[in-house]
């Protein structure tokens, strides 16, 4: 058969040829809602595509991007991979002084950044010398007055490229993007995605029982592009010629939810905190989203009260999904089996709960510390360990080789149990896990029947040290606006669903918990300002 490179530029052509007029809807980040289609966002890749080429830039060199989700950044991502070079996500949520670390570890040789975050640039440009090219994604009335070295608005900078650049040629494992983990332990390590390996992770995710985005869908990923790709979102809504809305900078409820309403969106990705805020906007104003059909959640656990709410309340269906930086990002997905569908909806839940199974592509298996496999039957908590050809096999300059083997597992750093019909639960990141009396309790399981308590907003669960047990459960817990809960009250509403010695020792109320910058809970800051909380059972 023909040798056909998966190279991740003939996707925008095929949407460009079969889907051309399907449009692409961005809130801009000057602010009015902007609207294009594949025919023209394939035209202004190859002109992006031409003007990097006419600049001197090339095969392998690192050009980053610090963008919201939207047309142009997904320009910039077609026209750099066109000529053989690597868009390199940069997370603006990160510290400038993390930033700084990582231009200055991929050696970036340009910043393509969105407006809002011109202050930021301006901040870190002293400090990252490899950058020799600066590009504001706007048009000349809005570049921002601040002084970079060849700085230059977008529409600018492409407009002398040529529609018609013909795409560079090269292999398919040629680089393709770069994407560094947050890091909350150590420096951020990068991943090196191939053109093969987009193609084939936008293959793996495209199955009907993953992502399954068709031609009919209206999809906004508000999964951002800066963290993990957005899913595959900007490689797999093209395959199809799905209609594509992008939010651009404002994530509150209220935007998301106009986007949602406006456009008549039927499938929206994000993580927990997006939909959080989502639903606290529904239930304030007590509007309604009947177009949307689907939510895939991921990135965090999703807590069962969310599914619940999203699905009973509102009736759209919920994917819980789990991945990492590292795998593409997607991993397992909470569709149910076909001999679940007849389950009372409570016991279904309990699947829908559950990070899932994987879809073809990728391999997974627990194993203890010693590398032995654990048994699939729901209970053993193992290391969990993927593969497959859209998983990382190293770390961009060969740092954390540790969690990589000689027979191709990629230890994810999670804990998580198997069971016999492939789901997997995860029950705590292997740092975050707690272990008292020598077994170990899953932080996951508690916070999320914590956030099942009509009262409470948030919940994070975290070990402190315990003179006879080693560690024991502290439950820190966030109020909703206006609810009276008590710790009693709280730890009432725990007992019978976990085990005894399960049971958080001590609740915290807090205002708020602190998130990293990929939305997750920063439990090192959480164990940094509690790890000495004594508990008022502990003395027992
Ligand atoms: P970073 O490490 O940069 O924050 P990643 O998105 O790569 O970003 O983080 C991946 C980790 O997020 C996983 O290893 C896992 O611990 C956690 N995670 C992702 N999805 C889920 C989920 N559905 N349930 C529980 N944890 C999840």
């Amino acid at each position: 058969m023909q040798d056909w490179p998966l190279l991740v530029h003939k996707i925008i052509d095929h949407a460009a040829l079969y889907h051309g007029q399907r449009e692409v809807v961005t809130r801009s980040a000057e602010g009015p809602i902007v609207r294009t289609d594949y025919a023209a966002i394939a035209r202004r890749s190859r002109q992006m595509a031409s003007a990097l080429d006419r600049a001197g830039f090339g095969l392998g060199d690192r050009i980053a991007t610090l963008g919201w989700n939207t047309a142009r950044h997904m320009e910039t991502w077609y026209g750099i991979t066109g000529i053989g070079a690597i868009y390199h996500t940069l997370n603006p949520r990160l510290f400038p002084d993390q930033l700084a670390y990582i231009v200055n570890h991929a050696e970036d040789a340009a910043l393509f950044f969105d407006i809002t975050f011109a202050g930021l640039v301006e901040q870190i440009a002293p400090k990252i010398p490899s950058v020799r090219q600066y590009v504001a994604l706007t048009d000349r009335a809005h570049l921002p007055a601040i002084h970079l070295p060849n700085l230059v608005a977008y529409e600018d900078f492409i407009a002398g490229g040529a529609p018609d650049f013909a795409w560079k040629e090269f292999d398919e494992q040629t680089g393709c993007g770069l994407c560094y983990t947050s890091g909350t332990t150590g420096n951020p390590k990068g991943v090196l995605y191939s053109h093969r390996s987009n193609v084939l992770h936008a293959l793996i995710a495209g199955q009907g029982d993953a992502l399954g985005v068709r031609n009919a869908d209206t999809v906004l990923p508000v999964v951002p592009m800066f963290h993990a790709n957005a899913w595959a979102m900007a490689f797999m809504a093209p395959f199809s010629g799905a209609k594509l809305v992008l939010p651009g900078p404002k994530l509150d409820g209220d935007s998301i939810c106009e986007l949602l309403t406006n456009e008549q969106v039927t499938m929206a990705l994000g993580v927990p905190t997006v939909w959080l805020g989502l639903l606290q906007y529904l239930e304030k104003t007590g509007k309604t989203l009947p177009d949307l059909k689907r939510v895939l959640v991921g990135g965090s656990a999703c807590p069962r009260s969310m599914i619940e709410t999203l699905e009973r309340k509102y009736g759209i269906e919920v994917t819980h999904a789990w991945g990492m930086t590292e795998m593409s990002p997607l991993g397992t997905l909470g569709i149910l089996k076909a001999e679940f569908l007849q389950l009372p909806y409570e016991q279904r839940l309990d699947y829908k709960c559950k990070q899932g199974h994987p879809p073809f592509g990728v391999e997974m298996k627990i194993t203890d510390d010693e590398n032995r496999e654990l048994p699939r039957d729901g209970k053993v908590f193992g290391r969990l360990k993927v593969r497959g050809p859209s998983v990382a096999k190293g770390y961009f300059r060969g740092e954390g080789a540790d969690a990589f083997d000689s027979e191709g597992w990629f230890d994810t750093g999670d804990v998580a149990t198997i069971d016999r019909h492939g789901y997997m639960t995860i029950t705590d990141r292997a740092k975050d896990v707690i272990k008292s009396g020598g077994e170990w309790i899953s932080s996951i399981e508690i916070e999320n029947i914590a956030m099942g308590h009509p009262g409470i907003a948030e919940a994070a669960v975290i070990g402190i040290p315990h003179p006879k047990w080693d560690e024991r459960p502290l439950l820190i817990a966030v109020r909703k606006a206006g609810a009276v809960v008590t710790r009693e009250e709280l730890l009432q509403f725990l007992a019978g669903k976990i085990a005894k010695w399960w049971m958080p020792d001590d609740v915290v109320f807090v205002e708020q918990i602190p998130h990293t910058g990929t939305g997750k809970v920063q439990k090192t800051a959480l164990r940094e300002q509690f790890g000495k909380h004594i508990a008022r059972a502990a003395a027992e």
